[in-house]
C-alpha cells in the first residue's frame, strides 16, 4: 500500500464549487470556500451579482482547488463501524486500509462500536488528529466486560471514561435490567460523555426501545431496529414453537417477520416512536448491513466487491455456521420476501419517526455481511432516499444530525463560516444521484453523445482542514488488496 498523506495548509480555498451545507437547505453555486487551519472562514458567492458589489473580494489561499462542476458537502459520518484489527480478515494493515476507504468516500468521522479494541482506537484517534496517520475523526464507543449490578455498570462506565473513550457501546445480555442501564446512563451524564450509549438490544434481552429510552434520556442511540417493533407487539412475537435464538438462521429468518407483526398495531408503534422522541433517543438504523437478507445475490453485482475487499474479509462473509452473521445457507425465497416486506414497513416508520421530530443518523455496521468500509455508507444514503427522505435531508442525516448527536458542536453547522472544515468534494451531484459518491463512480453518456465515459467519485476529502486526495487513497486501498491476494 502506498502512503498517501494528508496535507495541512495555512489557508486553502475550494473555488467555484456548489455547496450543500448539510443543514437541509438548498444547494448554492458557485461559491469559494475559504479555510484557515482547521476552520471555515468564509463561504463566498462568486456569482456575477455578488462580484459586482462594492468591496467584493474573492478569498485567496496558499493552496487553491478548482472545483467547478463539483459539489461540496460536510464530511459524512458513519455512526456504526468495526475497524478491522484481525489480520486474518484484512491483513497486517487492516485499520489503515479501512481508514483510507472511509476517507476515499468523503467519510470524515467514524463512530466505532467495539469490540475489545478501545486502546488501539484511542491511539489512532490521537495520531489521526495530529496528522501522523491517515484516519477519519474517530469517536470511540468503548465496550464493557460482563456487568451484573448497577454498581458494576457505573464502575464500567467510569473505567472507560478514564481510558478515554467518548461513549459506550452495549449489546445488553439478558441480565441487564433497566435499572442497570439507567445507572450507566447517569454515570455517562455525570462524566459528560457526549457520545452517550449506543445500544443494540438483542432479542434475548428483556429491554426494549421504550424501557431503554426511558432509562437513558438524552444520551441513548438505538442501533439497527431491534427493540422497536418488539415494544409495539403485545406479548411475544409469534415465533414458532421450535424457534431457537442461538440458531442464527432461526434468529434472522424470524426477524424478517417482526415488523410485519408490529404493523398490525400501528398505534403502538407510533407510541414507541413518540416515547423515543420524548426521551431524545437517536435512531441509527444501519439498513445496509441487512440488505443481503432481502436479496442475497445483490453484492455479486457490486463492481467494487472483488477489487476493493480484502480477500480474508470477503471469505469471512461466506455462509458458515461457525461464524456470526454468515447464516445464508438455505436462505429461501420466502426469507427474502419476508425481508422485502420488513424493509418497506421499517422504512415507513423510520420516516414517521423523523417526521414526528425524531433524530435519525446514518451508519453501516461495516465489516459484516458485505458492508465494505466507505462504500457501504453511500449505500446507506441510497436506502435513506428509498425510505422517503429528500436527498437534502439524507445529507443532513449523514452529517450534521450525526455530529450534533455526539456533541461535536464545532461540526454541527456543516459547511458554514465558523465551523470546523470537514468537507467532501464530489465529482458530480450527489443530490441527483448518490451513486456518484461510490469510489467506482458512475458510467455516463458523453456530452457529445458519442461514447460512454467514467466519472464521479469523491475527489477531495478535508478533515479538520487536512486535505486528502480521495482518489489516491482509493488507489492505495486497491493496491493493498492486490498485495493481499498475492
Ligand atoms: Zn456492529
Amino acid at each position: 500500500m502506498s502512503d498517501s498523506k494528508g496535507q495541512k495548509y495555512k489557508s486553502l480555498v475550494i473555488r467555484n464549487v456548489t455547496v450543500v451545507n448539510g443543514r437541509g437547505t438548498p444547494a448554492q453555486s458557485p461559491v469559494d470556500i475559504a479555510i484557515e487551519k482547521d476552520k471555515i472562514t468564509g463561504v463566498v458567492s462568486v456569482s456575477p451579482g455578488a462580484a459586482s458589489r462594492p468591496g467584493y473580494k474573492r478569498p485567496e489561499g496558499d493552496m487553491e482547488i478548482d472545483a467547478a462542476g463539483m459539489y461540496a458537502l460536510p464530511g459524512l459520518v458513519d455512526m456504526h463501524v468495526h475497524v478491522p484489527f484481525r489480520e486474518t480478515q484484512c491483513g497486517p494493515r487492516g485499520p489503515e486500509y479501512a481508514y483510507k476507504l472511509f476517507l476515499a468516500h468523503g467519510v470524515t468521522t467514524i463512530r466505532t462500536c467495539g469490540f475489545g479494541t478501545d486502546e488501539k482506537l484511542i491511539e489512532h484517534r490521537r495520531l489521526g488528529m495530529a496528522n501522523k496517520m491517515v484516519t477519519p475523526r474517530i469517536v470511540v464507543m468503548g465496550t464493557t466486560g460482563e456487568i451484573t449490578t448497577a454498581d458494576e455498570g457505573r464502575e464500567a462506565v467510569h473505567k472507560l471514561n478514564k481510558l478515554g473513550t467518548d461513549g459506550i457501546k452495549m449489546i445488553p445480555r439478558s441480565n441487564i435490567t433497566a435499572e442497570i442501564l439507567a445507572a450507566m446512563g447517569e454515570e455517562v451524564r455525570d462524566l459528560d460523555m457526549k457520545a452517550g450509549i449506543a445500544v443494540h438490544i438483542p432479542q434475548s434481552s428483556e429491554l426494549d426501545a421504550v424501557s431503554a429510552s426511558e432509562a437513558v434520556p438524552d444520551y441513548l442511540t438505538l442501533e439497527h431496529t431491534y427493540g422497536i417493533p418488539q415494544a409495539a407487539i403485545p406479548g411475544s412475537q409469534s415465533i414458532p414453537p421450535d424457534y431457537n435464538y442461538s440458531d442464527e438462521v432461526d434468529r434472522f429468518r424470524w426477524s424478517g417477520h417482526v415488523w410485519t407483526e408490529a404493523d398490525q398495531y400501528p398505534d403502538n408503534v407510533l407510541w414507541v416512536l413518540d416515547t423515543m422522541i420524548e426521551n431524545g433517543t437517536v435512531w441509527n438504523p444501519t439498513m445496509t448491513v441487512y440488505e443481503i437478507n432481502r436479496e442475497y445475490e445483490l453484492p455479486n453485482r457490486w463492481r467494487w466487491l472483488d477489487r476493493y475487499t480484502a480477500p480474508g474479509l470477503l471469505e469471512s462473509w461466506r455462509p458458515d455456521p461457525a461464524r456470526h452473521a454468515t447464516y445464508h445457507f438455505n436462505w429461501r425465497t420466502a426469507d427474502e420476501v419476508a425481508w422485502k416486506r420488513k424493509y418497506q414497513i421499517w422504512m415507513r416508520y423510520l420516516k414517521a419517526f423523523a417526521d414526528r421530530g425524531g433524530i435519525v443518523t446514518a451508519g453501516t455496521d461495516c465489516g459484516f455481511m458485505y458492508t465494505l468500509y466507505g462504500f457501504s455508507i453511500v449505500r446507506e444514503l441510497e436506502l435513506l432516499q428509498e425510505a422517503g427522505f429528500h436527498p437534502l435531508d439524507v445529507v443532513k442525516i449523514a452529517t450534521t444530525n450525526a455530529t450534533a448527536s455526539m456533541g461535536l458542536d464545532h461540526l454541527a453547522g456543516g459547511v458554514q463560516k465558523g465551523f470546523t472544515a470537514d468537507i467532501a468534494v464530489v465529482d458530480g451531484n450527489p443530490l441527483d444521484n448518490f451513486k456518484v459518491m461510490y469510489g467506482t463512480g458512475v458510467t455516463k453518456y458523453s456530452e457529445d453523445r458519442t461514447r460512454m465515459v467514467q466519472g464521479g467519485g469523491v475527489k477531495w476529502t478535508i478533515k479538520a482542514g487536512i486535505l486528502y486526495d480521495a482518489k489516491a487513497l482509493l488507489r492505495d486501498a486497491e493496491e493493498y488488496v492486490t498485495e493481499l491476494k498475492g
